[in-house]
């Protein structure tokens, strides 16, 4: 506290982020990091733009990243996404933050679920947002009729963080039709790892906004690289905040690399289906030590020992140098999400969970 602060900065609660341990050697599956190498384009992509010792860096950047916006639209070319419809960011992190303040900041509240991505009611309290939650059934998920408020806009990310639960996109466009005065932003970090994405209804739905990242489909979390598909209505709305506040949030080298990563199809296909069945064998296996695992269509899985203290598990976990992440929140302080791994290291992970329930 300091009376030198904005009286806003005193109420803020900063989301906490999961931590990046220094030590080597971790197993580490509490950020949902992608446990393999991006494409090996990116790198020759980042080495290109450094030729000449760096002269490309003496200038700024596409403050609008024209390339980046067509190699995105190019891959959801099949929906007639064109680039003014596509909108890029700093991570999805920045995308989302700049929906709130271009979409979803109305006088009446906006909806979430109750147990969701951490940083929506961050969002909230940074941009003075009126927030209702809605909580998701004992089984953990969202049930459409209980979102028939009025409202200033919908958010929540689909498959859900942290249960990995996924709405069919029949659901979305059923809450699309319902609720066309107010924008729904489905925010699908994961949904390469086992949904189809609702970039699809784009073009049916101006009030629908989609916001992905290539953070983790696309093994980019330490490039910062997110986008938003949505109608150009909405799209001219983030685009004003974002030229409000900084107009180059995307440097030389993450658009390079990140029209590489958009450009590695075959790279990205194999990549994700090596998560995603590496994410079915870890289930069973946890399964048959009588864990409690909700299906899942992400790059992790949200799971719970019936006789087992989470947060206990979480403390032998990390003593045998395995990290996975544990919420102390309402509803869910029993349960762990665990980030899918290579195969080795669900082996090691499931090793050392079948010495400490032994
Ligand atoms: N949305 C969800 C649901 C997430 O879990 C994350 C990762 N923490 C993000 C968005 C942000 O990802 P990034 O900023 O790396 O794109």
């Amino acid at each position: 506290m300091s009376r030198y602060w904005s009286p806003l900065v005193h109420r803020l609660t900063p989301y906490v982020p999961g931590e990046q341990p220094k030590l080597p050697n971790l197993v580490k599956l509490n950020t949902n990091e992608n446990p393999y190498p991006p494409s090996p384009l990116v790198a020759a992509a980042i080495v290109e733009q450094l030729a000449n010792d760096g002269q490309s860096l003496r200038l700024y950047p596409d403050p609008n990243a024209d390339h980046l916006k067509q190699a995105i639209a190019a891959r959801y070319s099949e929906f007639g996404i064109t680039p003014p419809q596509v909108f890029v960011g700093n991570g999805s992190d920045e995308v989302l933050a700049h929906a709130f303040m271009a979409l979803l900041r109305h006088d009446l509240p906006i909806l979430f679920p109750d147990i969701t991505y951490s940083f929506y009611p961050v969002y909230c309290s940074l941009y003075d947002i009126a927030h209702l939650t809605v909580p998701l059934t004992d089984d953990f998920q969202i049930r459409l009729d209980d979102y028939a408020v009025a409202n200033g806009g919908i958010i929540f990310p689909n498959p859900n963080a942290p249960t990995g639960c996924l709405l069919p996109i029949a659901a979305i466009e059923r809450l699309l039709l319902v609720h066309r005065q107010s924008v729904l932003v489905v925010d699908e970090a994961y949904i390469d790892f086992g949904g189809e994405s609702a970039i699809a209804l784009v073009n049916r739905h101006r009030n629908l906004l989609v916001v992905h990242t290539l953070s983790k489909s696309r093994s980019l979390a330490g490039l910062r690289v997110g986008y938003a598909v949505g109608h150009t209505e909405l799209i001219e709305a983030l685009e004003r905040v974002k030229n409000s506040f900084n107009s180059y949030p995307l440097d030389r080298l993450a658009i390079a690399g990140a029209i590489a990563a958009m450009g590695d199809q075959e790279y990205f296909e194999r990549t994700r289906q090596a998560v995603i069945d590496s994410r079915e064998v870890l289930r069973n296996e946890l399964l048959a030590l009588a864990f409690k695992v909700l299906p899942s269509a992400a790059n992790f899985i949200f799971v719970r020992h019936p006789q087992r203290d989470a947060g206990e598990l979480a403390a032998q976990l990390r003593l045998r140098g395995i990290i996975v992440r544990h919420f102390r929140s309402p509803r869910i302080d029993q349960h762990l999400r665990i980030t899918i791994g290579t195969d080795e290291q669900c082996a090691v992970l499931v090793e050392a969970l079948r010495e400490i329930l032994t």
